[in-house]
């Protein structure tokens, strides 16, 4: 916060600055650590882990995929909150280490699945991606990763905020050109929040399109405020692109999403982000998701 105030200028930090200051620094050094043992004893999986929350189809209640989320369970101070960690690990340049790690875990796993459960075999995996990785070298070091993983590009969808792509949307636009190449799938995530332009929006090589969850909660029992995710929905599928409602928590959400032709679905209406065993066990179980409640139209 100061550096952005300029050199000259004296800041005087208060104790909540500075005690969150200095937490961001534990946070650091904590993953450092994790990152580059310094003893080698080091040996995955440790204190990460990647959960798995379910992506269903709106129109035949199928899982999809599933979307990676990273967990950290600190031998000390517990679970903390990737919306805590990932952006001390983006300023600090980590993310990058992490952001492998996870892609890696995540094509494993998945080959893994649709070598288990030939129901799934056309199972995607959506993989988070922060704007420090939208770099030249994003290409080589996801060639890598799935030769390493043996899996076809086409099951791999990236999702990336509006807001990093705004961030420099020329080289996002020259990177997903790369990524098409290799039929990896697009999705613009928390969209609605951040702010991009419409000009934009048709030059991008989107596959799919995630209606933030703010709207989704938004959206009232009686249809209320439910105009804006129909034009979201309504947008994305004349540019060619498929939908996914994020943070559905309620059977009257999904039923009004399924109403607006939303193309897929996710949240705790369904499921929280499982850990591998459990998302596992819906596989192996065809887990199909229940759309139409008969109790619920009474
Ligand atoms: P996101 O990509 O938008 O992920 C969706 C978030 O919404 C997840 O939070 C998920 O647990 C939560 N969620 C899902 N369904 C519901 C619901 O019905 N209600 C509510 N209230 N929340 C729901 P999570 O796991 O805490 O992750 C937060 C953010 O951290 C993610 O937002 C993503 O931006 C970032 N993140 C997580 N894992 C990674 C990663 O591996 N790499 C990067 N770069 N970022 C990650
Ligand atoms: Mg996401
Ligand atoms: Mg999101
Ligand atoms: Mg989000």
């Amino acid at each position: 916060r100061a550096k952005k105030q300029g050199k000259n200028c004296t800041v005087v930090f208060d104790w909540a600055m500075r005690q969150e200051a200095m937490e961001r620094m534990q946070i650091e050094t904590d993953l450092r650590l994790l990152l580059y043992p310094e003893n080698k004893t080091y040996s995955p999986p440790g204190e990460f882990y990647v959960y798995y929350q379910p992506i269903v189809a709106l129109g035949t209640g199928k899982i999809a995929g599933f979307e990676s989320l990273i967990r950290w369970f600190h031998p000390e101070k517990g679970f903390i909150s990737p919306a805590v960690f990932i952006p001390v690990a983006e300023e600090s340049g980590l993310i990058a280490a992490i952001g492998e790690w996870v892609l890696l875990e995540s094509c494993r796993q998945l080959k893994q699945w649709q070598a288990q459960f030939s129901d799934f075999s056309r199972l995607k995996i959506s993989v988070n991606l922060s704007s420090r990785q939208l770099t030249s070298s994003l290409c080589d070091r996801i060639d890598r990763i799935l030769a390493e993983a043996d899996l076809p590009g086409k099951y791999l969808k990236l999702e990336i905020t509006e807001t990093a792509i705004m961030e420099d949307p020329e080289s996002a636009i020259a990177i997903f050109q790369e990524l098409k190449k290799r039929k990896i799938q697009l999705s613009i995530d928390d969209f609605g929040t951040g702010y991009c332009s419409l000009a934009y929006l048709h030059r991008f090589p989107i596959d799919t399109l995630k209606v933030d969850r703010s709207f989704v909660q938004k959206m009232s029992q009686w249809g209320e405020n439910a105009e804006i995710v129909h034009t979201i929905i309504a947008l994305a599928h004349s540019l060619g692109m498929e939908t996914i409602a994020e943070g559905i928590e309620t059977m009257p959400q999904m039923q009004q999403l399924r109403g607006l032709n939303c193309t897929f679905g996710q949240g705790y209406f369904f499921a929280r982000p499982l850990d591998a065993q459990n998302a596992t066990r819906l596989l192996k179980e065809k887990k199909r998701f229940l759309l139409n409640s008969n109790l619920h139209v009474l």
